[in-house]
């Protein structure tokens, strides 16, 4: 399979650790191979993603030094600074010794990292192997996140409540409290992460998972800033439909359960792969969706309720009330999910990739944004492409009630969803031949042919 490619272009790309920067590396993987491209995948040990789904590519494994214990740290931010103090020299040597079937001396044109990854961004520049950046976020949370640092200096962090409501100056529609802070661990650590992914250093061009009729001012911004080649060439998934990437084991019996469903009927719950919910939220939104009475899909991840193995903590009265109207899984098929015809709401943590796949799928939304880059996310979705209603302030089962009922039953709700299905059949314009995504993606490849 691979390297009947020894004459091809080798590109190395490097992916984040976790779902949500996995998925678009390895959509972008996929997009590559298609260009005639040798892909090597370089991971961490750390949430590595499963080789056998991909027998085109090959996989070289940088040892992360990671304790067991480290590996269990809840602090993501903490892994994220150690995992790249640790891999700058296992990543060089693994490149410059060869393994796992990658031949010393193979020839590299590019290695294209993912941001959180930037001790690749080192190594490329050690060894001289021109290097280009993926960024897994938007390019409105890339270009209001250095904020966050001058608001640091100025002794604004946290942001006082008197702030929250300001709108931040010529970033519109985001507010003071809608930027990009994390809520894990230390936000010395975070920001710290913060400064390090936003510089670009030696890297030739950045690659977005973003489309530019969707991101044109946050692009244009970029372009400014950063004076290099920016590629917005995504949604990766819909230039890559068919990659595997999840790192959990999809539960594809929720399938026939959505068939058995009517058109536009159904909301889908998910708050992705990091997100936590304590025992509180998980009741109000369980009552939420049980005083709806709507139907519904709901992702609850094993382990995202701390003290719970998975769901056996919930209300047997909560079970009781809606019986077949709910379906809980542990994880979904997701874009299948959002692609089924009785889907008609998401309500959702608005993660980035979750995000781009239900405008992809004309799937409006509830927004719950838990911390990060979902915060601009939904601040987005809700006031500048008005494809969603944000859920704000604490998790509460009346507020959930009404949220459900107007997308799903009300005019309010009804505008949503012709919004978000002119917003996807831009996207299908953007994607298909001609489109400025397929441009992009030209360009990208006639650059990483060039090096
Ligand atoms: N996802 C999935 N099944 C689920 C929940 C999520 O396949 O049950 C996928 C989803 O399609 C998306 C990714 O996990 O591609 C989550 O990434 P996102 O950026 O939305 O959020 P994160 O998990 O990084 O917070």
């Amino acid at each position: 399979m691979e390297n009947q490619g020894r004459n091809r272009k080798r590109l190395v790309l490097v992916p984040g650790p976790f779902q949500g920067h996995l998925t678009p590396m390895l959509q972008l993987a996929t997009i590559l191979k298609s260009k005639d491209f040798s892909i090597t995948i370089a991971h961490t040990q750390f949430n590595s993603p499963d080789s056998s789904a991909h027998p085109d590519f090959t996989f070289l494994c940088i040892p992360d030094g990671l304790s067991e214990e480290e590996v269990r740290n809840p602090d993501l931010i903490a892994v994220v600074l150690r995992l790249n103090v640790n891999c700058e020299s296992s990543f060089r040597e693994c490149l410059t010794r060869g393994t796992n079937r990658m031949e010393p001396g193979d020839k590299i044109c590019c290695i294209i990292y993912d941001a959180l990854v930037y001790f690749s961004e080192a190594v490329a520049r050690d060894l001289k192997i021109p290097s280009v950046v993926l960024h897994t976020i938007s390019a409105a949370t890339t270009i209001v996140r250095p904020i966050l640092l001058q608001l640091k200096t100025q002794g604004h962090i946290p942001i006082p409540d008197s702030m929250l409501q300001v709108p931040v100056p010529l970033h519109q529609p985001l507010r003071f409290k809608d930027l990009p802070l994390s809520n894990f661990g230390s936000l010395d650590y975070f920001l710290e992460v913060v400064a390090l992914t936003y510089n670009l250093r030696s890297s030739l061009a950045i690659i977005f998972n973003t489309i530019y009729c969707l991101e044109e001012s946050p692009l244009a911004q970029l372009h400014q800033r950063y004076q290099v080649p920016i590629f917005p060439v995504g949604p990766l998934h819909k230039l890559a439909p068919t990659s595997a990437v999840s790192l959990l084991q999809e539960d594809t019996g929720c399938i026939p359960w959505l068939d058995k469903q009517t058109h536009n009927s159904v909301i889908y719950v998910s708050l992705g792969s990091v997100a936590h919910l304590n025992q509180d939220q998980l009741s109000e939104m369980a009552w939420g969706l049980a005083n709806s009475k709507e139907p519904f899909l709901w992702v609850i991840r094993p382990g995202s309720i701390p003290g719970s193995e998975w769901i056996e903590s919930m209300d047997e009265e909560f079970k009781e009330c809606v019986k077949d109207r709910g379906c809980i899984v542990k994880w979904a098929p997701q874009k299948k999910v959002l692609a089924h015809e009785a889907v008609g709401g998401f309500w959702s943590h608005c993660g980035w990739n979750s995000t781009l796949e239900s405008i992809c799928a004309g799937v409006p939304l509830i927004c719950q944004p838990c911390f990060g880059d979902q915060k601009v996310n939904a601040r987005y979705l809700t006031h500048e492409w008005r494809v969603g209603l944000e859920l704000e302030g604490e998790i509460e089962r009346g507020t959930v009630e009404r949220a459900i009922r107007t997308l799903m039953k009300e005019k309010e709700g009804e505008e949503m969803r012709q919004r978000v299905f002119d917003l996807k059949h831009k996207f299908d314009v953007s994607t298909g031949d001609g489109g400025s995504s397929c441009h992009y993606l030209s360009k990208l490849v006639e650059l990483l042919t060039s090096l």
